[in-house]
């Protein structure tokens, strides 16, 4: 046989601590601020929603997070991920260009959701919570965390974006094989609900909405908290163990990328890979190309505006400084690719805003046709959220093809498309389209921005 194709770490190589880029910031964060009083918030007050454990990680600078031994037994079932070459897609684009991309589409629900989906389940239980409420979109995150409540004997309580929920019934019908209950989102279960339904009976639904009815019904309750699968600083340390590993690979490689690719909705995978290589040149190590790809369809890196925004639209969250399309944005119903959260995590939005990431917007048909070249190159059907990465990978590659450099690049392959078979059929079928988002829509949502003294 030639050159290895995958690069494969024995479970004791799992990482041990979590990466944690707010100790290596060259300018901290904007603090989160309390939605009443718009002041910096309290530990107690996100208390009402947040385990204990988990707040303090929101605000850590310490650099390295111990992993809990009991998140580590369970994450040993599907990590170290495999890191493959894909040297048949390098062949087939004709390119000098070294493609490596780390595949997150092993865990049981299919993405990379399900390493944080195991921290945050760990860490109620262990704090007497009884019953987690969240959201999803396309139902990655709702998945991961049903199948995390059932390891760990919690209730999970799953909002639905409505126009997700009738087109993904095996979703729907993946959480409930773990126990957990799905609602679509608007529903008349919570007054957020209600207010949207007698506004808009036939709302489509959106992450904002659905974040709305999940975190009312945790701040109701004392044995009720609230889990988000993306945006917040601890989901995204949590999904560092994903470049940690691939650090460990490339070396086995014997190699260090040049860019590093993810595509981003709330901004989770991309940061689990980029970070810890972030890290190394923030601490004066090695340069490296970060590139956050994202749907033009909902732009919000690249037409967002950096300011303090609600994570939801009924405005019960927190306020983060954070790249926002506004928090009444509604993602336009014909777009398939995923990724349609209005906001961006602070820490990439931060990090874009200093210059260390770039930002990336391309069109569906485009993103599409990279997800299925690379499935038929490489025998993974991508995600339709990951064939951003896709996408500009292959395009990376093919500059190299014209200028001729070498360069190593890294993209996460954050998870299989095994259950977006509708939106490859729809797209296969000609009933995709690319549509610029309405310019006038995003002007009224960022219209509506929250004054910030
Ligand atoms: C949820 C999801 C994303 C987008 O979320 P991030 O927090 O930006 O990573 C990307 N890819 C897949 C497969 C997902 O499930």
């Amino acid at each position: 046989m030639s050159d290895p194709v995958k690069y494969l770490l024995d479970e004791q190589h799992l990482p041990r601590f979590w990466y944690n880029v707010n100790a290596d910031l060259p300018v901290p964060l904007d603090p989160v601020l309390h939605p009443g009083t718009k002041k910096p918030i309290t530990p107690d007050e996100l208390g009402v929603i947040f385990p204990r454990a988990v707040i303090e990680q929101e605000v850590s600078t310490e650099r390295e997070i111990e992993i809990p031994k009991p998140v580590r037994e369970i994450l040993r079932q599907w990590r170290p991920s495999p890191l493959y070459r894909a040297r048949r897609l390098e062949q087939a684009l004709q390119t000098p260009a070294k493609i490596f991309y780390k595949y997150e589409g092993v865990s049981p629900p299919g993405s990379h959701k399900a390493n944080t989906a195991i921290a945050q389940a760990f860490y109620n239980k262990a704090e007497g919570v009884k019953r987690i409420t969240t959201e999803t979109g396309a139902g990655q995150w709702g998945s991961s965390l049903a199948m995390a409540g059932s390891m760990f004997g919690l209730e999970i309580l799953v909002y639905m974006v409505k126009v997700s929920y009738n087109q993904k019934p095996y979703r729907r019908a993946f959480m409930e094989t773990f126990g957990a209950r799905c609602i679509a989102s608007p529903s008349d279960t919570t007054e957020s609900g209600r207010a949207i339904l007698a506004e808009h009976p036939d709302s489509s639904g959106s992450l904002g909405i659905a974040i709305g009815e999940a975190v009312e019904l945790a701040a109701q309750r004392d044995d009720t908290k609230y889990a988000l699968g993306s945006v917040l600083n601890h989901v995204l340390l949590h999904q560092t163990v994903i470049g940690l590993e691939a650090q460990k690979q490339l070396e086995m490689a014997d190699t260090y990328p040049d860019m590093i690719i993810g595509c981003t909705g709330g901004g989770s995978n991309f940061a689990g890979i980029a970070f810890p290589f972030l890290g190394e040149q923030l601490r004066g190590g090695r340069k490296v190309e970060c590139i956050a790809v994202e749907p033009s369809a909902c732009p919000t890196l690249t037409k967002g505006l950096f300011a303090y925004d609600f994570g939801d639209t009924a405005h019960l969250t927190p306020l983060c400084k954070m790249h926002t399309l506004g928090s009444t944005f509604v993602p336009p119903g014909f777009h398939a690719g995923g990724l349609r959260y209005h906001g961006m995590a602070p820490q990439i939005s931060h990090l874009a805003k200093l210059g260390y990431i770039a930002p990336r917007s391309y069109n569906q048909l485009e993103c599409f046709a990279a997800g299925i070249q690379f499935a038929r190159s490489e025998g993974i059907v991508p995600a339709p959220e990951a064939t951003h990465a896709v996408r500009a990978a292959i395009d990376e590659a093919e500059k190299c093809r014209e200028s001729g450099e070498s360069k190593t690049i890294l993209f996460n392959l954050s998870g299989h498309g095994n259950f977006d078979m509708q939106a490859y059929t729809d797209y296969l079928g000609g009933k995709l389209k690319d549509l610029e988002y309405a310019e006038s829509e995003v002007a009224m949502a960022l219209a509506g921005l929250p004054s910030v003294a």
